[in-house]
């Protein structure tokens, strides 16, 4: 199976051409196309096997396909550690290459300033943990209610860390549906 075999746009298959990638990994090949087709999914691949490019390339795709008249928070990812949390980011810049979507990243233990601005300027894409995202929501900073699309990454290890109640208290300022 290839790329282009799971119907991604030219721009992602350029963006995973130029990352290197020469066939998509199990946990793509099984993901890419329920999430293109707006499905929920539960998936589970170890570490290190393509997880993150398995949820940042259909919502990328998704989210290509139409252009609201303003930026908003349309996919939102959340997960435990300000490390997991930058690894993301650079994925979608990665994978987003070609494409004019923006993103940004926000965890704590940094001066919030920065993640405020990147806010203010308008996101599509936006990578948090739990905790400072409800801080800035609180603060009127971010707003989640125009999320399309919601992951929860590395879930087990977000209960794990005690982000329970944090994570419902964001689950309250999604949509609906
Ligand atoms: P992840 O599991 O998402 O953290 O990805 C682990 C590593 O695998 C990252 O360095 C990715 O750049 C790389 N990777 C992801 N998908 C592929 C693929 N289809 N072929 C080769 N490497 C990949």
């Amino acid at each position: 199976m290839t790329f282009h075999d799971l119907g991604l746009i030219p721009p992602l298959l350029r963006a995973v051409e130029k990352a290197g990638y020469t066939a998509p990994s199990p946990i793509q090949q099984q993901a890419i196309r329920p999430v293109l087709a707006g499905r929920d999914l539960l998936g589970c691949a170890q570490t290190g096997t393509g997880k993150t490019a398995a949820f940042a390339l259909p919502i990328l795709q998704r989210l290509a396909a139409s252009r609201p008249a303003h930026r908003r928070v349309r996919a939102l990812v959340l997960t435990p550690t300000r490390e997991l949390a930058l690894q993301i980011d650079e994925s979608f810049a990665e994978y987003g290459r070609y494409l004019p979507l923006r993103h940004a990243v926000v965890f704590g233990g940094v001066g919030q300033g920065p993640q405020v601005a990147a806010l203010q300027h308008g996101v599509d894409i936006l990578v948090a943990c739990p905790g400072r995202l409800n801080d800035l929501i609180g603060q009127g900073f971010a707003d989640l209610g125009s999320v399309e699309i919601f992951v929860l990454d590395e879930a087990d290890r977000m209960l794990d860390m005690g982000f329970v109640n944090d994570v419902k208290k964001v689950i309250r300022r999604l949509p609906q549906k």
